[in-house]
């Protein structure tokens, strides 16, 4: 029997009375880059906080390659290959992009107060920054960036607490939290192009937004989520045309056509 790299069983988490994510199934198979979208306050947020960590979900199960992820913390996750990025970007404003891609990186001794940062792996630094379209920038102060530029920064930083692509076979499932909120419509392109190039390497992918040329032209399935339950699941053509889906979210106007195409 075939099983889907990540498994999200009966997801609940409630605050209160509010019930912020209400029983959710859904599978994605390895490589697969996937959208999980919906209105304000729909549960995504949540949803990749039970999945990475910083949330305790009420009720459900979480498997990661077969093996229950429930109960570690971010950390232990991240060593299981599952890491995650901010809907506003985290970065360490007071150094370099490098120094940042250096502070995180997966497999390098742990950091003392006398090592010099910038001796760690510079090279494999350097070559995250580069895919994520940094290489000009690298010794550039993170608070002097443009925030397109953080956004990819931090997506850089979530890669490099990753196994490496290629090198080690070990799979990862990066979450992306609105990587293209905030990001003028060429640095959403860069973004989501970037999004593809790193699911293109095997990494599977899932992520929200807002904005749906970032959704519908460059996901290979989309999950519409409203208060705390799926409504839709399918490829992003299906989804697009989805009666429900139409009336109350995308509106009943919405066409994929002239969209952003990035799948290849
Ligand atoms: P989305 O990311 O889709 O906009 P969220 O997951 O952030 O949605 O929020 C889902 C619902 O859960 C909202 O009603 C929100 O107010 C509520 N919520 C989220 N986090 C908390 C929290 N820490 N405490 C109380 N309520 C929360
Ligand atoms: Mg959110």
């Amino acid at each position: 029997m075939r099983t889907s790299a990540l498994q999200v069983q009966g997801l609940a988490k409630h605050f209160g009375g509010v019930r912020a994510l209400d029983g959710v199934d859904f599978e994605v198979d390895a490589g697969q880059c996937v959208a999980l979208i919906g209105p304000n306050g729909a549960g995504k947020s949540t949803c990749f906080a039970c999945l990475a960590g910083q949330q305790v979900p009420t009720a459900g199960e979480v498997l990661w390659q077969g093996q229950s992820l429930l109960g570690k913390a971010p950390a232990e996750r991240q060593r299981l290959g599952v890491a995650r990025t901010f809907q506003v970007a985290q970065t360490f404003e007071a150094l370099t992009v490098l120094q940042n891609i250096q502070l995180v990186l997966r497999g390098a001794a742990p950091l003392a107060w006398w090592d010099r940062l910038d001796r760690r792996q510079p090279e494999r630094a350097m070559h995250l920054a580069t895919q994520a379209g940094l290489a000009m920038m690298v010794h550039h102060t993170v608070a002097d960036l443009p925030y397109g530029a953080k956004k990819r920064l931090e997506l850089a930083m979530a890669l490099a607490g990753l196994p490496e692509a290629g090198a080690d076979p070990s799979p990862s499932l990066l979450l992306l939290d609105e990587p293209a909120a905030g990001l003028a419509v060429a640095e959403r392109a860069d973004m989501m192009a970037l999004v593809r190039e790193v699911a293109a390497q095997g990494v599977t992918v899932l992520y929200t937004e807002h904005n749906m040329d970032a959704v519908f032209g460059v996901a290979d399935r989309v999950l519409v989520l409203m208060h705390g339950r799926l409504v839709a699941d399918g490829a992003p053509e299906a989804v697009a045309q989805d009666p429900q889906v139409r009336e109350r979210y995308l509106g009943l106007d919405f066409e994929m056509k002239g969209l952003l195409d990035a799948r290849g």
